[in-house]
């Protein structure tokens, strides 16, 4: 790996590099062709052998594994009773999901800024839309680009005010935070949190084709969460308030009986997902290093074009998983529009993505609590730029990625 590679002739035009996807092997086809001949199709053994896997793999009690990341949020806003009434901090720079799923539910959102250079929320932006928005019940913290920000004071803060505190962990299944005192704490073990939600979509680090899954450690709240996939119904006799209709004169309870609780809806995922989602599962760790090589590769690469473009930001106190490698870019400075860039990327083959407009500036939101001024966010949005970073890239696809930029940035 060295800046010389800059300078080489631009490679030839190779298959599309999309900005991520799911790598696929004939282990996984394998693991869902037997799913398939299975006796159960949905609500079958692989969704337990999927949880349970999860949850040994993250350090949680309890994995409840579902439809979607979406799901997954909405999931525990229901689970956290986060509904009318509640109010909860979302940070501006994320997925549209992570602030309609609590929304969704009832509660308003109140937007928190963002660090420019990482995009993560830091403790004092925290601090900041508390301040601003009086009590607020809830945090949905997010771990950008498969980054974390200071979770620990984020909790002290969240915890000083009897906040409960969802992680957003959609990028971020196989990094671990490195605590002031407490050591290596992986994300989804709950450590710093009440919740972990993690998506399993085709782009993140292991994909379901489409997943999602809440780590807990509290087994009381893991019940309401699979109330919450299930239509919010229960079998357990313990909870049976109906006695008359619920058991039979002998006091066994009734074969075919349920109660419904609280309504929900049916987030489940079936047993296709759930045994594609456990065969990639086993692959965490070496997708992991290897996003971490390649993240690596695309650090000394960029480091001769800097300052017009920075690498992806790299938490001090972060083992990260690398979902994204969002390059910043001062296309200002650079005299070329992101859009341009973008459009002259893709005809070398190379797919770029934004990740995020703000949040706060989407008309819905905008409408609904009016003008906000989080410079953080929209300073991180205008300048950065996700490059392609999945498990099945080479680092001569990314020299080639470089190479390009380099290019059309007129170095
Ligand atoms: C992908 C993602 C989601 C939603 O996950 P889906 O599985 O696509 O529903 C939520 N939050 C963040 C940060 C994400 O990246």
């Amino acid at each position: 790996m060295s800046s010389s590679a800059l300078r080489a002739p631009r490679a030839q035009p190779n298959a599309f590099l999309p900005y991520g996807r799911q790598l696929i092997e004939d282990d996984d086809i394998a693991a869902v062709a037997e799913a398939l001949r299975g006796d159960l199709l949905t609500t079958g053994p692989y969704v337990e052998r999927f949880e349970n896997a999860l949850a040994k793999a993250v350090g949680a009690k309890h994995a409840v594994v579902c439809s979607n990341g979406t799901a997954a949020l909405h999931m525990a806003a229901r689970a956290l009773d986060l509904g009318t009434g509640k109010k909860v901090v979302v940070p501006a720079i994320t997925f549209l999901a992570t602030a309609n799923a609590p929304h969704l539910n009832g509660a308003e959102i109140v937007f928190a800024d963002v660090d420019p250079e990482t995009g993560l929320m830091r403790p004092q932006d925290l601090q900041a839309a508390l301040d601003r928005a009086g009590p607020v019940d809830a945090v949905f913290n997010v771990h950008v680009n498969g980054q974390c920000g200071d979770i620990e004071a984020i909790a002290k803060i969240a915890r000083a005010r009897d906040m409960k505190i969802v992680d957003d962990a959609c990028h971020a299944i196989g990094a671990a935070f490195i605590a002031k005192n407490d050591g290596v704490s992986q994300i989804g073990s709950n450590a710093f949190c009440d919740l972990t939600v993690f998506s399993f979509h085709p782009v993140k680090t292991i994909a379901m084709g489409e997943g999602g899954a809440v780590t807990a450690n509290d087994p009381l709240i893991a019940e309401r969460l699979l109330r919450a996939r299930n239509h919010g119904m229960t079998r357990k006799p313990d909870d049976f308030i109906n006695t008359e209709d619920a058991f039979d004169t002998d006091g066994a309870p009734n074969p075919w009986y349920y109660e419904l609780i609280d309504p929900e809806f049916n987030w489940r995922a079936n047993d296709i997902q759930c045994a594609l989602g456990l065969s990639q599962l086993g692959k965490l760790g070496r997708f992991v290093t290897r996003r971490r090589a390649l993240a690596a590769g695309y650090d000394a690469l960029l480091a001769p074009l800097a300052p017009l473009v920075l690498a992806s930001a790299h938490m001090p106190d972060c083992l990260p998983a690398w979902h994204l490698y969002a390059s910043r870019i001062d296309f200002e400075c650079a005299g070329i529009s992101r859009a341009t860039v973008m459009r002259e990327l893709a005809k070398d083959g190379i797919g770029s993505q934004v990740h995020y407009f703000p949040l706060h500036r989407q008309p819905y939101y905008a409408k609904r609590y009016g003008a906000l001024s989080l410079p953080g966010a929209d300073r991180y949005y205008a300048q950065c730029l996700s490059l392609p970073l999945f498990a099945s890239m080479s680092l001569s696809d990314v020299e080639r990625v470089v190479s390009a930029l380099g290019n059309i940035l007129g170095f």
